[in-house]
C-alpha cells in the first residue's frame, strides 16, 4: 500500500508543534491555542528557475497572476488556485525621492508605497489571501479587530466575496478615512469603548461564538500575503537584496511576515543573503522595542498612546514570530517620537508622495538609525510606506492648520475676500 501524497501546505502550531491541515478553520491551535504558521513544501524548482517564473508573470494583465500577491502563489498559497479572490492588489511602486533621501541622510533610500493598494494600505495583501481562505473553508461570515486599515480591507474584500463582515474598532481611535471605508463597504461596524487590545480579545471570543472566520493578523494566511511586500520589492530590485528593510511595527504582523519571506527566500535560493530588518515603533507604543533593548528576555505590554493610530498597540499579537524575524535577520528595533513621525510625514507628503502617520514612522526610524550609525550612509535602504495620505485627513489638517506652536513645515491656508486685490495682497504684491 502506498501512503497518501504528502500535503504541499500545512499549518504548524508555534507553541506545541502540532501539525494541522491547511483547511482547518480554527484561528489558533485547536490543542493549545498557540499561534499557527503555514509551511509550504519548497517549490520543485528553486533559485534561478523560480525567479524566472516570477519574472515571466511580471506585467500579466488579467486573472489572478496580475496580482502582486498571487504572482508569487508558490510562496503564498499554492493550493488555492480555484478559490482566489483578488482585486488585484500589490504591484506597488518603489519610489526614489531626492528630498526624502536628503532628509533621512540616506542617498540610496527607496520607498515601497503600500498605500497604493486598492483600499490604501498593505492590509489588502493579507486580506486577499485571508478571504480566499475563508471561501475555501466555506465560512458564513468574516470578522476582525482593527486599528482601521484591517477593517477597511476586510470590509472591501468581504463585499467582493459576498460575505457578511463584522469589524470591531476602538471608539474614537480610528482615523476618519478608515472608518469611512468600513461603513461604505458595508461591514457591520462596532465602535468598542476600549482600546485595540480589548477589540482583539473580543473579536477572538465573538468569532468563535458567532461562527465567523477570524481574520486578525494572528491569522496565518494573512501573513502569507504580506510576505509579498518583500518578494515584490526584491523582484523590483532585480533580486539584488537591499542592505536594510525598514518597517513600522504595531501588532508585528508585517515584521513576522517579512522575516518569514526572507527565510524562505534564502532557503529556496531566491536570494543569497537577507537584508537586515529594522522595526520602528512610536515611543508611546513601544513594547517590542523595550523587549529588544532587554535582549528579548521577556514580553512587554504597555498602555499605548501615539498619533500614529495604526501602530497604537500595547500588546502585539505576533510578538514571538517577530522576535524570530529580528533574530534571523540580525535586525534591530527602534523608536521615534510623535513629533519625529509628524515631521517625517510632512517630508513625504511635501515630496508629493504622501503617507499616513504610521508609515512615516519608518522614515523617521531610518533617519534615527543613520544618525546612530547603525545604518551606514551608503547602505541601500527600503522603507515601507504602509498606508495612504488620505487615510488620516484629520492629522493632516491639524498639523497644517491648528498645531501651536506652528510646526516649521505647516502649510497654513489663507482665507480671503473674493477680490483680486486680496490675492495680490496675500501673495506679497
Ligand atoms: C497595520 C498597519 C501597521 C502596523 O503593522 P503590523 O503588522 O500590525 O505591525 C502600520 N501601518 C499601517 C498603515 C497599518 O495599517
Ligand atoms: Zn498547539
Amino acid at each position: 500500500m502506498s501512503a497518501p501524497p504528502a500535503p504541499s501546505t500545512w499549518q504548524v502550531c508555534a507553541s506545541c508543534g502540532s501539525e494541522i491541515p491547511e483547511t482547518d478553520p480554527h484561528p489558533r491551535c485547536p490543542r493549545c491555542r498557540g499561534l499557527l504558521e503555514l509551511y509550504h513544501q519548497p517549490p520543485a524548482q528553486g533559485g534561478n528557475a523560480l525567479r524566472a517564473t516570477f519574472d515571466a508573470r511580471w506585467g500579466v494583465r488579467r486573472g489572478a497572476l496580475a496580482s502582486g500577491v498571487w504572482r508569487y502563489c508558490e510562496a503564498v498559497l499554492p493550493t488555492a488556485r480555484e478559490h482566489i479572490l483578488s482585486y488585484p492588489e500589490g504591484n506597488t511602486p518603489l519610489l526614489a525621492s531626492a528630498a526624502v533621501a536628503r532628509w533621512a541622510g540616506a542617498p540610496e533610500l527607496l520607498l515601497k508605497h503600500e498605500g497604493q493598494n486598492p483600499t490604501g494600505s498593505f492590509k489588502d495583501r493579507g486580506m486577499t489571501v485571508g478571504v480566499t481562505q475563508a471561501r475555501r473553508v466555506q465560512a458564513r461570515a468574516v470578522a476582525c479587530a482593527s486599528t482601521g486599515n484591517t477593517a477597511a480591507a476586510l470590509a472591501a474584500y468581504a463585499a467582493l466575496a459576498g460575505l457578511p463582515a463584522l469589524v470591531l474598532v476602538p471608539k474614537g481611535q480610528v482615523a476618519l478615512g478608515k472608518l469611512a471605508q468600513a461603513l461604505a463597504y458595508g461591514a457591520r461596524t462596532l465602535l468598542v469603548r476600549g482600546n485595540f487590545d480589548d477589540c482583539l480579545e473580543l473579536a477572538d471570543q465573538a468569532s468563535e461564538r458567532l461562527g465567523a472566520y477570524l481574520l486578525n493578523s494572528v491569522n496565518p494566511f494573512r501573513l502569507e500575503g504580506q510576505k509579498t511586500i518583500v518578494l515584490e520589492l526584491l523582484q523590483q530590485l532585480g533580486w539584488e537584496p537591499p542592505d536594510w528593510i525598514v518597517v513600522p511595527a504595531g501588532n508585528l504582523g508585517n515584521t513576522a511576515a517579512f522575516g518569514k519571506a526572507l527565510k524562505e527566500g534564502r532557503a529556496w535560493g531566491l536570494i543569497d543573503r537577507a537584508p537586515r530588518l529594522a522595526a520602528v515603533q512610536a515611543e508611546g507604543a513601544a513594547p517590542f522595542a523595550q523587549s529588544f533593548r532587554e535582549g528579548f528576555a521577556q514580553r512587554r505590554r504597555v498602555e499605548p498612546h501615539t498619533v500614529a493610530t495604526a501602530i497604537n498597540i500595547g500588546n502585539p499579537a505576533s510578538y514571538e514570530r517577530a522576535v524570530r524575524a529580528i533574530r534571523d535577520t540580525d535586525g534591530v528595533v527602534t523608536t521615534v517620537s510623535d513629533d519625529e513621525i509628524l515631521e517625517a510625514k510632512a517630508i513625504v507628503d511635501g515630496a508629493g508622495i504622501g503617507c499616513e502617520p504610521a508609515s512615516a514612522a519608518a522614515l523617521a526610524g531610518a533617519r534615527r538609525l543613520i544618525r546612530e550609525h547603525v545604518i551606514r550612509p551608503r547602505d541601500r535602504v527600503v522603507a515601507v510606506l504602509t498606508g495612504h495620505v488620505l487615510k488620516d485627513p484629520e492629522t493632516v489638517t491639524r498639523y497644517h492648520q491648528e498645531l501651536e506652536p506652528r510646526p516649521a513645515r505647516a502649510n497654513r491656508p489663507i482665507e480671503i475676500e473674493a477680490r483680486l486685490a486680496e490675492v495680490e495682497r496675500v501673495m506679497g504684491g
